[in-house]
């Protein structure tokens, strides 16, 4: 099983997976808010720096597959988090991230993360997998050693 963050990561994006497959939208569920609000600032910390690997792994699996580039809404991103969290988030989806600081206010690192979550979303729903399909495949990775590094 991979390690506790990138576990938590994988099933934070099933949760959401399963909530646009409700909703056909993608939203973020009540279930996950809870559960990201269950972690403490460092846990969280360590999530977002798994999601940002996963959603890396997702983009480029769509670049080299299909030659597609996508980006997270960051107009509508903007909007709702702080500039700090904003730059975090950058930061995090880049190819080759650098340094990101984790953001002070809890509601921006909330949104952050599943902000990643839903681009991961998009990313392998253009890749061609249904969304009845991601929710389980995402659990899968969270609990096979090998799928956590699809690179
Ligand atoms: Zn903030």
């Amino acid at each position: 099983m991979p390690a506790a963050a990138p576990r938590a990561a994988y099933l934070l994006t099933a949760a959401m997976a399963d909530n646009t497959q409700r909703a056909c939208a993608i939203v973020a569920g009540d279930d996950m808010s809870t559960e990201w609000g269950g972690y403490d600032e460092s846990v969280q910390r360590d999530i977002l720096a798994a999601l940002g690997e996963q959603t890396r792994i997702a983009l480029t699996m769509l670049r080299d597959r299909l030659g597609v580039e996508i980006e997270m809404d960051w107009d509508s991103t903007a909007r709702v988090v702080c500039s700090e969290a904003l730059a975090a988030a950058r930061e995090l989806v880049r190819p080759d991230p650098g340094e990101w600081s984790l953001p002070e206010c809890a509601h921006c690192r909330e949104v952050i993360a599943k902000a990643m979550c839903s681009l991961q979303i998009q990313a392998y729903f253009r890749l061609g997998f249904t969304l009845v399909k991601i929710a389980p495949m995402c659990r899968q990775s969270a609990d096979e050693p090998e799928s956590a590094r699809r690179s």
